[in-house]
């Protein structure tokens, strides 16, 4: 028997005209390349949306086309959101801190027709262009007067929404029509696309907005440091206007002094990013001594937090919550909020639950398999590569047939890459991407924990644990490091350090000092640039 409930097209542009009624007041405010700060309530950003879909289709923009940004976290990137998905186009964001090659690779291979760009990525594009679309129009967001002087024939923003109508007939779309695109950095091959639906969008957000129930509340005023540029902003953009609360938008700077007093000003309470950016505001904090008066808690995922990162924000009363995520995933897996129970533990014990990358999302599914594909128990001990199935998954990637091949499992589950183990009480660990394990004499070692522990070292800043062949072991751990002052700890002393953690096998066999790592375009260490490097590196039991 079929219930008798009406059928509604789940769309994300009702998202933002909802928000317009129920939260007139709350909206988003900027930190613009301009160097001011902008503020719009969702009111009037929906007028701007609408002028900017009447503008798009002035282009020639319909369904299905895709229309990229290369842009900061600002109001006219969260307009471009709306506006694109709104008039059935797809919004193709683009990271700009991946390579030229790749840039021109998604660019190409998406077929993008118009480009959005903030004014800080009109020199990149100057160097791009001729290996774009020829009929790729390009629009710098501002207005005429901050126009920049360039030999590219670009178009204003403003003024292709000046004199458009405030409202815009939205068409009602099938709620799988594609609504954005984006490509995953590529750290081996090339770039691979993600195409969100309206429908697994606005799921998406509803299951964010679940996940955090207890630290939202209408008003609550959100700092996205996580770019609109990759992986939705965590769906922040959606799920902000959805449940009343106001973004604060960081622009382009996002160092820890100008975080910390952007933090300040605008009373953020909610700051969302990857660990190496609260490494910069920790430092300001502790620089200051004293935090920023609003700021209660952090969402971080991304990367694995290191444990003595989430010590010092705890210490200094910032509740850490730590999720876990992929672009693929749309991409929030977990949440990283707990029971209030976990949050009264003392620090040592609540640690070693923070540490973990929370427990999974209401629709999303997550399982552990050996490498025959047999599932794998929720023990907290068993340690397999980590599959997730729901409505806000990837079911293929764009355009092409042979990474989806790859992808996928006999039973239709999506191969994160991460290897993983499940607690009994639903906790997941991620213990490493399948292709950074390091396995020694047969056995693994997680280069995740090692680096964790490392950095717990006060003369170290920052950490990579990769591997090195090595004859008889296969593999063997190798730190490479950075130090926080002028001492340069030896091997034995950061062994003596962690070896509480680790077996003797699983200690590292040699510490490279080097003056700092290289970071992906997503904010974390790049361990296959990593690997190019060590090319002629020899471990020490060959020299
Ligand atoms: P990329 O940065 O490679 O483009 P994503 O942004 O989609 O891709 O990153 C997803 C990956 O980041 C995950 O598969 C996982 O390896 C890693 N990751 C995300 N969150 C966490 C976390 N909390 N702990 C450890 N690793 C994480």
């Amino acid at each position: 028997m079929q219930g008798l409930m009406m059928n509604r097209p789940l769309s994300i542009i009702d998202i933002l005209t909802y928000a317009a009624e129920a939260h007139p007041a709350e909206g988003i405010v900027s930190a613009r390349t301009e160097g001011d700060i902008h503020r719009e309530t969702y009111p009037e950003a929906l007028a701007r949306v609408s002028q900017l879909a009447h503008a798009l289709a002035a282009l020639g923009i319909g369904e299905g086309d895709r229309v990229a940004t290369l842009a900061w976290n600002g109001y006219r990137h969260f307009e471009l959101y709306y506006a694109i998905s709104g008039i059935g186009a797809v919004c193709h964001t683009i990271n700009p801190r991946l390579a030229a090659e790749q840039m021109i690779y998604i660019v190409n291979h998406a077929e993008d027709r118009v480009l959005f760009t903030d004014i800080t990525f009109v020199p990149i594009l100057e160097a791009l262009r001729p290996h774009l679309p020829e009929a790729l129009r390009i629009v710098v967001m501002t207005d005429r007067a901050h126009m920049p002087d360039s030999p590219l024939d670009l178009l204003c923003y403003e003024e292709l929404l000046d004199g458009q109508p405030t409202d815009y007939p939205w068409p009602e779309l099938d709620e799988n029509t594609a609504s954005a695109l984006c490509y995953t950095s590529g750290t081996t091959g090339n770039p691979k696309g993600a195409l969100y639906s309206h429908r697994s969008t606005v799921l998406h957000s509803f299951t964010v907005a679940v996940s955090l129930l207890q630290k939202l509340g209408l008003g609550k005023r959100i700092l996205p440091v996580v770019p609109l540029f990759h992986v939705n902003a965590w769906g922040l953009p959606y799920m902000a206007p959805m449940t009343g609360a106001t973004l604060v938008m960081p622009g382009a700077h996002l160092d820890g002094k100008s975080l910390y007093d952007l933090i300040e000003a605008e009373r953020v309470e909610f700051a969302w990013g990857v660990p190496s950016v609260w490494m910069g505001l920790l430092a300001e904090i502790k620089a200051r001594g004293r935090n920023p008066e609003a700021l209660t808690d952090m969402l971080v995922g991304g990367a694995a937090p290191p444990r003595s990162m989430i010590a010092a924000f705890e210490e200094r009363g910032i509740c850490v919550n730590h999720a876990w995520g992929m672009t693929e995933m749309s991409p929030i897996g977990t949440h990283g909020t707990q029971p209030p129970a976990v949050e009264a533990l003392p620090l040592e014990q609540k640690l070693d639950i923070k540490q973990r990358a929370g427990r999974r999302a209401f629709g999303v599914e997550l399982k552990i398999t050996d490498p025959e594909g047999t599932r794998m128990p929720h023990d907290g001990e068993a340690t397999g590569e980590l599959f997730v199935r729901g409505n806000t998954i990837a079911s293929a990637y764009f355009n092409d047939a042979a990474a989806s091949a790859k992808s996928f499992d006999a039973e239709g589950w999506f191969a994160t890459g991460d290897v993983a183990s499940i607690s009994p009480e639903g906790y997941l660990t991620i213990r490493d991407r399948t292709k950074d394990l390091i396995k020694s004499g047969g056995e693994w070692i997680s280069s995740i924990d090692l680096e964790n522990a490392v950095v717990s070292h006060p003369a170290v800043a920052a950490c990579a644990a990769v591997a090195v062949p090595h004859p008889k072991w296969g593999e063997r751990p190798v730190l490479i490091a950075v130090a926080s002052g002028e001492a340069r700890p030896t091997l034995d002393e950061i062994c003596d350090h962690v070896k509480e953690h680790f077996a003797k096998w699983q200690m590292p066999d040699d510490v490279v000092w080097v003056d700092a790592l290289p970071m992906t375009a997503t904010g974390k260490i790049s361990k296959l640039t990593l690997r190019g490097t060590l090319g002629d590196y020899v471990h020490p039991d060959l020299r």
